[in-house]
């Protein structure tokens, strides 16, 4: 028997991975219902149809394109491989029906307040014993927290709103707004009128915030704001039968802050771990640990570059022959793109002198 705990996307795609493998499965969720609240853009990279398969569902927009602006205002406009943006409520609601189907069972109402020797304590309702126990309840989990394995991870902040703007947009495009720090801003189109307008950052999020809401004229529909952990290679995300998944293990793009189909891949990792037997930690090592780890790394260079540097990479990224590169490689798994931006380009090499 696997009890999870968070039946948020990465909890609800385990559960309905397991439950079709026959285990029995329960999801444990603190809210009266799936996938609300929700604090999220939900753009996911063309990756998302490696693991399922697409449905109109909870597709709200395609996109192809993106715009990324530099501090000075100037901009490339790269080709994507077709991005989804997602109702986050339709999508999480998506996989614990999978899950339902397949057997697995939601319990809503029920929040984790601590976890002792495999048995469970609830906020309301009686406790549960369980072999298994997975940490799939986000970046402040408490499974993290009572197995003693949530570490001492760092957050950045995002906040968003949801828009509708004056004027029509180009709704297959998405825009990115970069500038010194570990900032970073987006706009979202769900259609040519109504987006999804954010930043994220470790410092100053109000403020940074507030200024790209007074640069696009538009009525605020809705607000949300939430905290992303940066991914921690050293955590520790499995003790005896607790294993932590997703935002749980900080399992997260550190550059693009989405952590959505990273915690799919972890999830996957999981169930074989779970199933098969072997280290969980060990494997996601070797898999999806090894391309967190290059967004770190990458992130730890974007948080040294000036306005300037971020003013030249834009300029940089101009030319024909690096958006093809952008275009093959995609940002999911960016190892490659780096070695082949650094073969075509050398001046990129300057962007690694830190
Ligand atoms: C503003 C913002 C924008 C973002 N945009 C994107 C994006 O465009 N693309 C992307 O890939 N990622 C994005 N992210 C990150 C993304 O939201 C997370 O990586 C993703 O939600 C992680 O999924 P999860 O299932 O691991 O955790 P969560 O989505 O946090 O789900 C955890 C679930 O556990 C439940 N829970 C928590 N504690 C308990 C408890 N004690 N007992 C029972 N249940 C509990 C919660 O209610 C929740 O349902 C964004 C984040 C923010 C804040």
């Amino acid at each position: 028997m696997v009890s999870i705990i968070g039946a948020g996307p990465v909890g609800n795609y385990l559960a309905s991975k397991l439950s079709a493998e026959g285990v029995k499965v329960d999801v444990y969720e603190e809210h009266s219902k799936v996938g609300v609240p929700i604090a999220c853009t939900g753009i996911l990279t063309s990756y998302l149809s490696d693991f399922v398969k697409v449905s109109e569902d909870y597709v709200v927009n395609k996109i192809d394109r993106t715009d990324v602006y530099s501090p000075n205002g100037s901009s490339v406009s790269i080709k994507l491989k077709k991005n989804f943006i997602v109702d986050r409520t339709l999508f999480d609601s998506h996989f614990a029906e999978v899950a339902e189907s397949n057997g697995a069972k939601i319990h809503v109402n029920r929040k984790l307040v601590s976890l002792n020797n495999g048995l469970m304590k609830f906020q309301k309702g009686r406790d549960v014993r369980s072999e298994v126990i997975v940490g799939a309840d986000g970046p402040n989990s408490v499974v993290g927290r009572s197995a003693g394995i949530f570490g001492d991870r760092n957050f950045v902040v995002g906040h968003q709103a949801r828009v509708k703007l004056k004027e029509k947009i180009d709704s297959n495009v998405v825009e990115f707004f970069l500038n010194e720090g570990n900032y970073i801003g987006w706009l979202v189109p769900e259609d040519e009128r109504v987006v999804r307008l954010g930043v994220a950052s470790h410092v100053g999020t109000d403020n940074y915030f507030n200024e790209l809401l007074k640069k696009r004229n538009g009525k605020v529909l809705g607000w949300q704001s939430g905290v992303i952990p940066v991914y921690d290679p050293k955590l520790k995300i499995e003790k005896d039968n607790v294993f932590l998944v997703g935002d749980a293990a900080t399992q997260v793009k550190a550059t693009t802050y989405g952590g959505i189909i990273p915690g799919m891949h972890a999830a996957d990792v999981l169930k074989d771990v779970i199933l098969n037997g072997g280290s969980y930690t060990k494997c996601v090592k070797k898999t999806i640990g090894k391309s967190l780890k290059t967004h770190l790394h990458i992130r730890k260079l974007m948080n040294k570059f000036s306005k300037d540097d971020y003013n030249e990479l834009v300029k940089l990224c101009n030319k024909d022959s690096v958006k093809k590169l952008i275009y093959e490689h995609d940002r999911e798994y960016p190892k490659k793109l780096l070695t082949s931006l650094l073969l075509k380009e050398p001046r990129f090499l300057k962007f690694i002198r830190f």
